[in-house]
Order: C-alpha cells, then sequence, then structure tokens
C-alpha cells in the first residue's frame, strides 16, 4: 500500500486528483478499524494531517468555519457555548483518545448514519465546504451532502475542507441512546435547534435510516405552534406531537443494537425531552433579559 505524504492542502488536491485510488486519512479512528479488520484495503492512503490548513477555527462573515482536521475535543473546548448541540454531540463521541484523534471531517468523510456529529449539523443547517483541484471549491447544504448508508455527496476528485455553521442562535440539544454510556455506537441520537430570530426550529436524527435524516413535519409543527411571543412551558401535546412526527420520519431497521419499534419510541422521548429543555432555556434567558 502506498503511503502518500501531501505537504500541504494543494499538493493534497492535487494527490487526490492523480490518485482517485487513494482513501483519505485524518484521525484515523476509522480508517484504522477498516484496515485492522482487513474490511477494505485501498491501494493508497492519503495521510492530510501534514495539512495544517485543516486544524484552524476560523469566523468569516458572521459563521464559523471549523477545518475538516479539527479535533472533537478542540470543539468541546472552544465551540461549547456557540454551537452547543455540536459541543455536546462531541462529548459523547468514543473516548479521550477518539476524541483526540476523531474529526467532524472524518465523520462527514465516512457518512455512517450512526455518525454523531451529524444531528448536530443537521439541525444547525451547517454547510460542508469541498475542494478539488481542477474545480476548486464548492458548497454543500448539508442536507445534499448524505447520499446514502456511507456514502455522501463527494467526487472522486474532492476532499473536505470545513465545515460552516452559524453561531447558535437559540437553544441547542443533542441526545443519544447508546447500550453504555461510552464507546458504543448510537443505537439512535436527535438534536434540535431553536432559532428565536427566523423563529424556527431544525432538527436532526441519527443512526434510524439509511443516512441521517430531518424530521420536516415536526419542524413545520413548531414553526406554527411554538409560542414565542409568550415564551410559557410548553404544553404536553405539542411535546408528543412534535414527538410523534420525529418518529414519523425515522426510517430505523432491527439490527443488533436495537429493534426499529424501540429506535421509534426512543427518537420520540428524545424529541419531547430536547425540546422541552431548549424551550425551558429559551424562556429563562426572556425572564432574565
Ligand atoms: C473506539 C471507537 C469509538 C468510536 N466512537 C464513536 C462515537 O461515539 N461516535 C461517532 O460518531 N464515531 C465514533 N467512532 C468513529 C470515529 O471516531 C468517528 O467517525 C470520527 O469522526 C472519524 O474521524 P477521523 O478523523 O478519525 O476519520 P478517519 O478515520 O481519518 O476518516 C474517516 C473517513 O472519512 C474520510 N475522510 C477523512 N477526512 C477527509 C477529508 N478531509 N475529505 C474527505 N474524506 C475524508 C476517510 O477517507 C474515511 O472514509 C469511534 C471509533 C472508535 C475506534
Amino acid at each position: 500500500m502506498d503511503f502518500l505524504h501531501p505537504e500541504n492542502w494543494a499538493d493534497a488536491l492535487a494527490l487526490r486528483a492523480e490518485r482517485p485510488d487513494a482513501k483519505p486519512i485524518q484521525g484515523g479512528t476509522d480508517v484504522m478499524v477498516e484496515l485492522n479488520f482487513d474490511r477494505g484495503r485501498p491501494a493508497a492512503l492519503l495521510d492530510l494531517n501534514p495539512c495544517r490548513e485543516l486544524f484552524e477555527i476560523e469566523e468569516a462573515d458572521g459563521r464559523i468555519r471549523i477545518g475538516a482536521g479539527v479535533p472533537y475535543v478542540r470543539i468541546i473546548r472552544k465551540l461549547g457555548n456557540r454551537l452547543p448541540a455540536l459541543a455536546q454531540a462531541s462529548r459523547t463521541v468514543g473516548s479521550p483518545q477518539i476524541r483526540n484523534r476523531g474529526t467532524v471531517g472524518g465523520n462527514l468523510g465516512g457518512a455512517s448514519p450512526a455518525g454523531d456529529a451529524h444531528p448536530a449539523l443537521l439541525a444547525a443547517n451547517a454547510v460542508v465546504e469541498v475542494e478539488s483541484a481542477a474545480r476548486g471549491s464548492r458548497m454543500i447544504p448539508i442536507d445534499d451532502f448524505y447520499v446514502w448508508v456511507k456514502k455522501n455527496a463527494l467526487e472522486a476528485d474532492e476532499l473536505i475542507r470545513a465545515v460552516w455553521l452559524e453561531p447558535a442562535p437559540g437553544p441547542q440539544y443533542f441526545s443519544k441512546v447508546g447500550t453504555r454510556n461510552a464507546m458504543v455506537i448510537a443505537v439512535c441520537s436527535f438534536a434540535v435547534a431553536l432559532d428565536p430570530v427566523t423563529r424556527t426550529a431544525g432538527t436532526g436524527i441519527g443512526s434510524a435510516g439509511p443516512t441521517p435524516l430531518r424530521a420536516r413535519e415536526a419542524q413545520d409543527l413548531l414553526a406554527e405552534h411554538l409560542p414565542w411571543d409568550n415564551p410559557v412551558p410548553l404544553g404536553e401535546k405539542l411535546l408528543r406531537d412534535f414527538g410523534a412526527l420525529v418518529a414519523e420520519a425515522a426510517k430505523p431497521i432491527d439490527d443488533v443494537r436495537g429493534t426499529a419499534d424501540y429506535r421509534k419510541h426512543a427518537l420520540s422521548v428524545m424529541a419531547r425531552r430536547t425540546l422541552g429543555w431548549a424551550w425551558n432555556d429559551f424562556t429563562a434567558e426572556r425572564r432574565a433579559a
């Protein structure tokens, strides 16, 4: 197996174009597992670690740009207040070792429906910046990024450069069910993001379909019924209807981690709870203001 070691990002893009059979590797927490279990043997590995550009967290046009090589531990440390759902999701990934190496870029690259970053990215309407040597960069809205099980919208000569998010305009929550508290793939997961400016709410469902999913009808329900001008606790009916619509949007299967029915039930509970927490935060902030 060839090991391609670019000097910088431009070099990496050139190598990507020359060697579409090369597998990019960032933290290696997915790639090395595949190699160790002999699940695939790419002709070459393209090491992205020398590309220092990928390790930056920047701000432009009021948005946060997280380089594809930024590990979870830095998202937790630097962005906990500004991107709460992504930071909460990052805290649940693997173990300290995995959070030190693993990246959101790698989660996007693998595009596993069980990846913990995806629900938070969907709920917050992230945009993925990808780049090729031949055509430069393009921005892919997160809804168009996940194509099928472990397939994303990247062309063969493209690499993920960064992910863009607006600093949270309102409360956000991520929740995950696993067979134990750490070091497990999610049985299912959910994120909600409230936007008091546009009076909308975003959602993201993980591990309950061929791709990460958005619960559109649940979002429509909130757009119509959240009492933004009268911030009182939410009624039980709205919470339950929201949970039911989130469960309906999921397309889970039965597998070793859980049944489809259990996943739908767990999603409805997580949806209700996370919305309740987010709304309580919003009303508390309103009262304090
Ligand atoms: C013990 C253990 C526990 C784990 N727990 C969790 C967990 O709780 N939640 C969770 O979501 N994940 C978990 N994972 C999986 C893994 O840590 C995450 O998916 C992580 O985000 C991968 O990031 P990475 O940088 O290590 O990716 P890598 O392994 O380097 O790459 C992953 C994929 O992305 C591609 N890729 C990487 N960078 C780019 C790029 N810039 N452009 C294009 N393609 C790219 C690679 O080719 C590969 O297909 C766990 C893994 C292990 C080993």
